[in-house]
């Protein structure tokens, strides 16, 4: 970040106005003169008698413009303004040469060569003298100003630049804590399978062995037990699939939400059956995505729709929304509806608002959704009200 603050010194620097004039000239009555002409202007005199003098305090403040003499004893004006041009940091001062002699126009040509930028020809007529000396303070206000800012806007840039930089590593810190974490619920729930088949089965094998043989407290207790490992295998099936929607094993490619929607009909053929569920749709896209994941989020999401019905026949429409840079597609049901203060809560893995009495499932539907929702950059969300249907939302980015 030091940058910024050289900056800032920078700025403060160039803030200050540059008022400053140097007078080069041999003659100390010429020095005098100009000067008696300058006074009262808004500038900062500094003399200077040789060249060389001249050189030196170039080397120390900053100038609006250099009046300089070309006749001079020792280094004359046209070396001087050679060695200022040669300066980095002099080399855009503008240099005005005063003159007595050179009025023909190869002299006059040699000091534009020299870097002059205009030329007085003595004797000096002062109310031209003044108007131009103020014209280049003016000027060098100007830059200044338009420097300071460009060092203002350079610095923003870069701290821009600086924030971009932080927030990508920081991106790329989540995807990589992202990927481990998936690999870790992979690893966890795929090396838990097996003991847990062990006590599933041995539990069942006990069961049927042993039932009503032992009192009716160790019938129940077993019953607890199978129950248990059964859940627990169902769960540890879902984690699975949850950590497989991973970023990672996404196909990207022109997918026809029609097909999608299609497929994910077919796999609720059971429950269409059983409930007489009606599931209706717009015209649906073409968008990129992947094929897999969209269809399981139709499906949980139209799945939901059969599932959490109430008295009516479950009614489900699907319709879409092509907004600018996305499409907007609603899953609207007519059943026991949500109450919206568990708007968050739904979307987060195994988190249910009801029993597995009342309704079958382990709460793992909408966390698939939104994670699958999410690796496709769109969102996912609700609006419902108990009792009156339900209506999830995603976007799709085009
Ligand atoms: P599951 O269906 O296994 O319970 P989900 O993650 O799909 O898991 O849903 C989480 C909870 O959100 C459900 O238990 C239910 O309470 C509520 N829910 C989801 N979809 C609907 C819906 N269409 N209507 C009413 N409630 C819903």
């Amino acid at each position: 970040m030091a940058f910024v603050g050289e900056s800032a010194a920078l700025s403060r620097e160039i803030e200050a106005p540059i008022q400053n004039v140097l007078l080069v000239d041999d003659s100390q009555q010429s020095l005098l003169a100009l000067e008696a002409i300058l006074e009262g202007s808004d500038c900062r005199i500094v003399k200077a008698t040789s060249g060389e003098e001249a050189l030196k305090h170039l080397l120390k403040q900053q100038f609006a413009v250099i009046l300089l003499d070309i006749k001079m004893a020792g280094m004359d004006g046209y070396e001087t303004a050679k060695l200022i041009r040669e300066r980095e940091k002099t080399r855009d001062i503008p240099i005005i040469f005063l003159t007595s002699y050179n009025k023909e126009d190869a002299h006059i040509a040699k000091g534009y060569a020299y870097g002059a930028v205009d030329y007085i020809i003595k004797p000096v007529v002062p109310e031209t003298l003044r108007s131009k000396v103020s014209a280049f303070i003016e000027l060098a206000r100007r830059t200044a100003a338009l420097r300071q800012k460009n060092l203002q806007l350079e610095a923003a840039e870069e701290a821009l630049q600086e924030r971009t930089r932080q927030l990508a590593e920081r991106v790329e810190e989540l995807a990589k804590s992202n990927a481990e974490l998936e690999r870790f619920a992979y690893v966890a729930s795929h090396d838990l399978k097996e003991p847990l088949r062990m006590v599933t089965s041995f539990t069942t094998l006990l069961a049927r062995r042993y039932k009503g043989k032992l009192d009716r407290d160790a019938d129940e207790f077993i019953n607890y037990a199978v129950d248990g490992a059964v859940r627990m295998e169902q769960l540890i099936q879902d984690l699975l699939l949850y950590s497989r929607v991973g970023i990672r094993n996404l196909v990207f490619k022109s997918v026809d939400c029609e097909v999608v929607y299609a497929h994910a009909l077919a796999n609720l053929q059971a429950a269409l059956r059983e409930t007489g569920a009606l599931v209706t749709h717009d015209p649906l896209p073409t968008v990129q995505g992947d094929d897999t994941q969209l269809v399981q989020v139709f499906q949980n999401l139209i799945g939901n729709g059969i599932k959490f019905r109430g008295e009516k026949t479950p009614c489900i429409h699907v319709s879409v929304k092509d907004r600018k840079k996305e499409w907007v597609v609603a899953v609207e049901d007519n059943g026991i509806g949500i109450d919206p203060q568990y708007a968050d809560r739904i979307f987060v893995i195994f988190q249910r608002l009801h029993g597995r009495a009342d309704y079958p499932g382990n709460g793992i539907g909408l966390a698939i959704c939104k994670k699958v929702v999410e690796n496709h950059g769109g969102r996912i969300w609700f609006k419902s009200q108990p009792c009156k249907g339900a209506t999830f939302y995603f976007t799709i980015p085009k």
